[in-house]
């Protein structure tokens, strides 16, 4: 069964991969196993923090089809996946190179945890050479994101990829972004992919949730501090995932489609200065992009001209599109990264990265396209500087 879906479309194993067969009742869907509690006797134990339950597994084997995994953990949040990716293959004195545009959570998380724990890091601009030049000889692992959050820079993940295998060091990627139906990480040569499940996995808004999956090797490794560190998931969520995941490539597709009609029309506007999408051909990645992504994806950012219209007076006159944290759910959002996801960093740092007031993000939903791009219009139509 799970072998013959391994060659499946990626279409066709969103909705049937990793099901568990229900041999009971034979309804086409898993049901929902809410026990804590299993027998044991001659068989392993399950235990929700074991990562072994039915409805944990389900969503394991359908995300592993989705990225061509061997194995994998699904967790409480993204957050819980990362971390503890991270520490299963860092220890006191070992070295960490992180990218320095990483999600805000994954560099506090360096920033703040770390020292404690005797893990040297360091932070590497969003370019394989970069990376290549942070290495040290203690590094273990080397954490990046594509595109990144959020400016949308695009990292050329096979180099990385190629620069860590040749000294003998794991690399994660937070593939969060493109999703599995946009980039494939592990076959462009990473060794664990983690998510935060929260955004597309999810796809609704309504759920918290993280997954990292790898080889079976890399995974035992993963469980074994998971275990400790105890971030499970309730078959509830599971449940709800599962369900989401069915939708994932449709979601997607639509949200990714969106996002470049917007992005081209954003490009066209006077009172936009600049417009950060992987998809639009003058986008410093775009080349990269094209190499390693299928679809260029449902998020993008873009700088209005700060003396032609008030970003502040803007997000209240948006009708549809609501000013909102989180990302990668079917209805669209918009947040500005300096007053949420990036309001820690001093000025100086955030204007150095490239992150201003004026500058907005965009979540794509699955809304139609125009009436998004006539909100947009009339919000900045009505917003303007005099
Ligand atoms: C939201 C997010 C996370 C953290 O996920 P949680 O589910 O909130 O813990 C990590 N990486 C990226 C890219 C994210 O967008």
């Amino acid at each position: 069964m799970e072998r013959k879906m391994e060659r499946m479309q990626i279409e066709t194993q969103c909705v049937h991969s990793g099901k568990y067969r229900d041999s009971v009742t034979r309804g086409t869907n898993t049901p929902i196993f809410t026990s804590s509690s299993y027998e044991y006797l001659d068989k392993e134990i399950v235990y929700p923090r074991y990562f072994n339950t039915p409805n944990q597994e389900a969503v394991v084997r359908k995300m592993c089809a989705l990225e061509g995994a061997e194995s994998g953990i699904l967790f409480s949040s993204g957050m819980a996946a990362i971390s503890t990716a991270v520490l299963s293959l860092a220890r006191s004195g070992d070295h960490v190179v992180m990218l320095d545009e990483l999600y805000g959570g994954t560099h506090s998380f360096a920033t703040n945890a770390f020292d404690r724990l005797g893990i040297r890091y360091s932070f590497a601009g969003t370019d394989a050479d970069a990376v290549a030049q942070a290495i040290l000889p203690e590094t273990k692992a080397i954490v990046i994101e594509s595109p990144t959050n959020p400016l949308m820079s695009v990292l050329d993940i096979r180099r990385v990829a190629e620069t860590a295998q040749e000294r003998g060091i794991t690399t994660i990627i937070d593939n969060t972004f493109a999703s599995p139906i946009n980039q494939k990480p592990l076959s462009l040569g990473m060794d664990i992919v983690v998510h935060s499940g929260t955004k597309y996995m999810g796809g609704h808004g309504d759920l918290c949730c993280g997954i990292a999956l790898a080889s079976e090797a890399l995974t035992a490794g993963i469980r074994s501090m998971a275990v400790y560190l105890g971030g499970s998931v309730n078959a509830i969520t599971c449940y709800l995932l599962e369900r989401s995941l069915k939708t994932l490539a449709l979601r997607v597709e639509r949200q990714s489609a969106n996002a470049m009609k917007i992005a081209s029309f954003l490009l066209s506007h006077q009172a936009v200065r600049k417009v950060h999408y992987p998809g639009l051909p003058d986008f410093e990645g775009y080349a990269i992009a094209r190499k390693q992504m299928k679809g260029f994806g449902g998020m993008l950012s873009f700088e209005l001209d700060a003396k032609s219209v008030s970003s502040a007076r803007f997000l209240r006159n948006l009708k549809i599109i609501t000013p909102a944290v989180s990302l990668g759910g079917v209805e669209t959002i918009i947040c500005c990264p300096a007053e949420t996801s990036h309001s820690k960093i001093s000025d100086i740092e955030r204007e150095r990265i490239g992150i201003s007031e004026s500058l907005l993000r965009l979540s794509v939903g699955i809304e139609n396209a125009n009436d998004l791009i006539e909100d947009l219009k009339q919000a900045l139509a009505d917003s303007a500087v005099h």
